[in-house]
């Protein structure tokens, strides 16, 4: 053997000895290095200059971009020609994405193919409920069929890869960015994420048709003090690791292939610079095996934080925490080759980068095919389709959530011969998109209104008139709104908030109706009409106001495309709704954070004692929110009964039976909720350990069965391990967090 082939044989053995033996294979994933993975990897490495190894850890947006943040855009086709490029985002289309390609792997001395990534939140063209929406139909295989669905409209225009999901918990609706989440609840939350990512991903990443996921932010985001966006987070380490991180590792473990750091602080370290968070816990004890990438600017921004001198001090902390790559910062590029002269970092840290990225690049088949099939023919034929459409519109009413329904007034009946449809969201086709709309169009939605007329008879008159706008004090509408609503035999009335509203950097301190709503609500509602308030929004809301006065109120999010049609589906009785929140709706916003596990304290109010001054409570209003976690109203009712908690070997068996006592048929989520009555540290009051979405006709009635393993009631001690505790526990039972029946038992 001559010397340069035994040294080629030492470092590919090194190479593969460290990825095979130290156990570098993702707990599941597509990250399993084969040897030829490794020697692909190496090679490459080897013939790369420090220029190239640092342009693959960055991420540019380039010319055609559409811009998410603070940027100026440099000239991509250069940067990409000079190797000193590893991924555009924000860049759609088969003509722009090809080009952009094509000089990568055709102009650039190695031809390493380009990342291309983009913020596909709700769907790509065809658009879905914003993710919060999505979450309310706790229907996993719907929202994995959904994000196959974007995953393959994404893909047939160039996308490999999405900025999604978002899995930050959020327990503060003044942040704007609950709407792209999954509320508030993290057991939930990880079903939710990992459904997310295996719709997204597919079985394999190879797939032309896979996408690759993007786990954010990296951590505990949606904690931001005061819900202010990009706000500091301080909490302790025990809340951490028992709320805020598990969403994130339920990522992991159904393989996603990068996760992004958050713009905000913990206890004091921003994430970006945070070596805990991205080297001890993501890599060392989760065993996370892709890439991670900075959000928008992030390194930059550890200036501003106060724990970085300049901008090449920021790289040197990001890439010594565990940062992979550079999103538009520039931070990388400009400054890691300098540092690394000055010995500040190694190159055993740009390479292992590297190593991460191109791995991700070949599991991606990005050098079997880099355009991965993208063709005009696969855009016409994949995007915007029919099914996908007719998916969109179910999600829409799975969506749905019923607040009020007063007198039974919904579904509308076919007695009712003129119906007004009034507000300022009810013909709003931009609003319908709510926030990150990707390729959506708004001239592709279906409104409230245009749902409303494609779904009566011809001899049913719909009239609509505007009324308000969302956020102004006009109320110049008002007298031609009150007049069609007091001549009609129904009203529907659309209020809430723009989509702006809602998402990144868009936290609100009031987050009642914005504008002159409730006046224009108070306006049409004195008439004294049947009428339902359908919401709009991107957040809950702190709505007492409208919901004493309102009869019936039907929560719709932004249902994107299809949200006219399906929220018409659900008005007229077509689909009986199932949807339940998952986030609290407070009363109030002094009562932020409200959340439905919390602690009881040494002293809990209890209303029976309401004179009682020395207790946890307010002065001004209850302790209780508006619409608590889990619920949600049907057009038929659900009684539970012969609730039995049994131990069977291992295994902690509750069934109970769940009886339609309505007169319709219908859907009921039924949840499962666990308190641990003493505990070495205090527990919650309720934790939501499981649910079932079950089916039922008119007075049919079914045993559910719900099984669990003590590790399933396991917590996080103050020694950040996780065990089980023997004792009294409360099983709880019920179509919400609070309307439940009840059961002890006694666990060794
Ligand atoms: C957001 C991310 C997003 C990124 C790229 C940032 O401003 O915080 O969620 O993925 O922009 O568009």
């Amino acid at each position: 053997m001559n010397s340069s082939l035994l040294s080629r044989f030492v470092t590919v053995f090194f190479a593969i000895a460290l990825c095979e033996f130290s156990g570098l294979a993702q707990k599941s994933g597509p990250h399993n290095k084969t040897f030829s993975d490794s020697l692909k990897i190496e090679g490459l490495l080897k013939k790369m200059t420090i220029d190239e190894k640092v342009g693959q850890m960055s991420l540019f947006l380039s010319e055609e971009s559409i811009i998410t943040g603070p940027s100026q855009t440099k000239d991509s086709r250069d940067l990409i020609r000079a190797g000193k490029v590893g991924g555009i985002f924000n860049v759609h289309t088969v003509d722009n994405v090809r080009e952009l390609q094509r000089i990568a792997v055709e102009e650039s001395r190695l031809k390493i193919p380009l990342l291309f990534g983009l913020d596909v939140i709700h769907g790509y063209r065809t658009i879905f409920p914003i993710p919060l929406g999505q979450a309310s139909s706790w229907d996993l295989e719907g929202i994995e069929k959904a994000e196959r669905i974007a995953a393959t409209e994404a893909t047939a225009d160039g996308i490999d890869w999405t900025f999604a999901p978002m899995v930050d918990l959020a327990r503060d609706p003044r942040w704007g960015r609950v709407s792209e989440g999954a509320g508030e609840d993290t057991w939930l939350g990880c079903r939710i994420a990992a459904a997310r990512v295996r719709g997204f991903q597919g079985r394999d990443l190879k797939d032309p048709r896979s996408l690759l996921a993007c786990a954010k932010h990296f951590a505990a985001y949606g904690a931001a003090l005061a819900g202010r966006d990009y706000n500091t987070v301080d909490m302790s380490t025990l809340s951490l690791y028992e709320w805020y991180l598990p969403t994130y590792d339920a990522c992991v473990h159904a393989g996603v292939g990068s996760i992004m750091t958050s713009f905000n602080e913990i206890n004091g370290t921003p994430s970006t610079s945070n070596k805990w968070l991205l080297t001890d816990i993501l890599r060392k004890s989760w065993g996370f095996k892709g890439f991670v990438v900075t959000d928008f600017n992030a390194i930059n921004e550890l200036v501003p934080h106060g724990v970085a001198e300049d901008l090449k001090d920021a790289a040197r902390l990001a890439l010594n925490a565990g940062v992979d790559m550079d999103m538009q910062g520039s931070a990388y590029i400009t400054s890691l080759p300098e540092i690394l002269n000055q010995k500040k970092i190694t190159i055993k840290q740009i390479d292992d980068a590297v190593r991460r990225i191109l791995l991700v690049k070949i599991k991606m088949g990005l050098f079997d095919d880099p355009y991965r099939q993208c063709t005009h023919e696969r855009e016409k034929k994949e995007i915007f389709t029919h099914d996908n459409l007719a998916f969109a519109r179910k999600m829409v009413s799975e969506s749905c959530v019923l607040l009020k329904n007063e007198k039974n007034i919904l579904p509308i009946t076919q007695t009712v011969k003129s119906i007004a449809v009034i507000g300022p969201l009810a013909d709003s086709k931009q609003d319908m998109l709510g926030n990150w709309d990707a390729t959506g169009r708004s001239e592709d939605c279906i409104t409230l209104l245009a749902g409303v007329r494609g779904h009566v008879a011809d001899n049913i008159v719909v009239e609509y008139k505007k009324g308000c706008n969302v956020s102004d004090n006009d109320t110049s509408g008002f007298r031609a709104a009150v007049k069609l609503a007091s001549e009609s035999d129904f009203v529907i009335l659309a209020l809430g908030e723009e989509g702006e509203l809602s998402g990144e950097a868009s936290s609100r301190t009031n987050i009642d109706l914005p504008g002159i709503q409730n006046e224009f609500a108070r306006a049409i509602l004195k008439i004294g009409k049947p009428t339902v308030v359908v919401l709009f929004n991107g957040r809950p809301l702190a709505i007492s106001n409208l919901s004493s006065h309102a009869p019936a109120i039907l929560e719709t999010w932004f249902g994107g495309t299809q949200a006219g049609n399906g929220i018409a589906d659900v008005l007229f009785g077509d689909y009986n709704p199932s949807g339940k929140l998952t986030m609290t709706f407070p009363r109030n916003v002094g009562q932020i954070p409200i959340f439905y596990n919390t602690k009881n304290t040494g002293r809990p109010f209890n209303q029976a004692d309401s004179n009682e001054k020395y207790v946890s409570r307010y002065l001004d209003s209850p302790n209780t929110p508006l619409y608590p976690f889990g619920f949600g109203l049907s057009y038929t009712s659900f009684a539970y009964s012969n609730l039995i908690i049994g131990v069977l070997g291992k295994t902690i068996k509750v069934e109970v039976t769940i009886t339609n006592s309505g007169n319709r048929e219908g859907e009921e989520i039924a949840q499962l909720y666990v308190h641990q009555k003493v505990g070495s540290i205090t527990r919650p009051l309720k934790e939501l350990k499981g649910f079932q979405k079950v089916f039922l006709k008119k007075g049919e009635a079914k045993t559910l069965s719900f099984s669990l393993s003590k590790d399933d009631l396991a917590f996080f001690h103050p020694d950040l391990k996780k065990s089980f505790e023997p004792g009294e526990y409360l099983f709880f039972v019920g179509g919400n967090s609070v309307d439940t029946m009840q059961k002890a038992i006694s666990l060794k």
